[in-house]
């Protein structure tokens, strides 16, 4: 008799997640929102708390080779930030865990710590333990970010209404566009190392790529505004994957429209460069670490001259599916092709 063998590559990502999730029930009733949205929620009497942890691997979610110790300590926070903002909460603490091979010293530690520091500061956390191990493969960092709310301003996944909005903030495709950039400049390096990486040109996208920032301002002018999302994630996947988990949670569909997709002139110009098709860039693009989120029509009033905010579609039945409009008004189906690990 043969032992049975699945391959985590057959289920995916989501597919595990959704396996294992399945086990679980929920026992404490402060554990107001468990597996399944950017942060989990628990009652904390007046107000909630939201917690969500990350995990970067060298190799993996990172390059030492292109990626600066500091920027990738900005971005480990930033990262965890962002799924705090995608609940619309205010982050207030980190843990940060480390496992470290013997290839690091104290310098490179202090560096990527450098970074830690600087994005507790840009987004007024506080540090406030972790752990730190060796390691035999590389660098790993996790951090687990806890933030706050009044329980009626949290946005979840799965408040999408048919008829709301769809809004997206800043521009996408950029990260992923920085990727290629410095995988080619790396190759060309490797190959040559005389050769001095040209880089000046790609600074928006590469930038976007190894120190993003989290939209933490979006929270905060919504919140003056009196604007409660609907429903809420942040785009780590890209925009196609997480529309597709917005319309799931909330049991709906959705439309957008290609000539309201959002993307950088930089990012345009370098994706056509490197002979990708930018829209392409802007669906399926991983770690933009912008926010997807959804309003009643009412609130469009408030949100409509907000520059960086911008109108891209709206929800409809679940039986209408998911689909792009194309300039030339043809409605072709999203199909979620988000960032695979596995
Ligand atoms: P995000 O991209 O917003 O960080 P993920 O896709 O990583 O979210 O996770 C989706 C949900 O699954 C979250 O609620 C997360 O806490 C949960 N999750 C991910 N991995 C595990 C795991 N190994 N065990 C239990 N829950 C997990
Ligand atoms: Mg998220």
């Amino acid at each position: 008799m043969s032992e049975k063998r699945t391959e985590i590559s057959d289920l995916g990502e989501f597919g595990l997640i959704d396996r294992l999730s399945k086990k679980v029930t929920i026992k404490n009733s402060s554990s107001l929102k468990g597996i399944g949205d950017d942060a989990a929620v628990i009652d904390a009497g007046d107000h909630v708390k939201v917690i969500s942890t990350d995990l970067l691997m060298e190799g993996v979610h990172f390059d030492l080779s292109y990626a600066p110790l500091p920027h990738l300590g900005f971005k480990a926070v930033a990262v965890n930030v962002s799924d705090i903002a995608a609940m619309n909460a205010i982050p207030k603490q980190i843990t940060v865990s480390i496992a470290l091979s013997n290839r690091f010293s104290l310098e490179a530690v202090e560096a990527l710590y450098e970074g830690i520091y600087a994005a507790c500061d840009h987004y007024g956390v506080d540090l406030i333990g972790g752990d730190t191990t060796a390691s035999r493969s590389g660098l790993a960092i996790s951090i687990t970010a806890i933030g706050e709310a009044k329980k009626e301003q949290i946005s979840y996944r799965s408040g999408a209404k048919e008829n709301d909005i769809l809004c997206v903030t800043g521009d996408l495709g950029a990260a992923l566009v920085g990727l290629q950039i410095l995988e080619r400049e790396k190759q060309v390096f490797l190959a040559n190392p005389d050769m001095k990486p040209d880089l000046e040109k790609y600074t928006v996208v590469t930038g976007r790529q190894l120190r993003p920032d989290a939209r933490m301002d979006i929270v905060h002018e919504l919140r003056e505004l009196g604007v409660v999302p609907t429903s809420m994630m942040d785009i780590s996947d890209g925009l196609a994957s997480e529309i597709f988990h917005i319309c799931k949670a909330s049991g709906v569909g959705a439309t957008i429209y290609e000539d309201k997709l959002p993307i950088d002139k930089q990012t345009f110009d370098t994706a056509v460069e490197l002979n990708l098709d930018p829209i392409t860039c802007v669906l399926n693009g991983g770690e933009d670490y912008e926010l997807l989120f959804t309003i009643s029509q009412n609130d469009f009033a408030k949100l409509e001259k907000h520059p960086d905010i911008h109108f891209i579609g709206h929800i409809t039945k679940a039986e209408e599916g998911k689909f792009l409009v194309t300039k030339s008004g043809t409605a072709v189906q999203i199909k979620a092709q988000g960032w695979k690990h596995f």
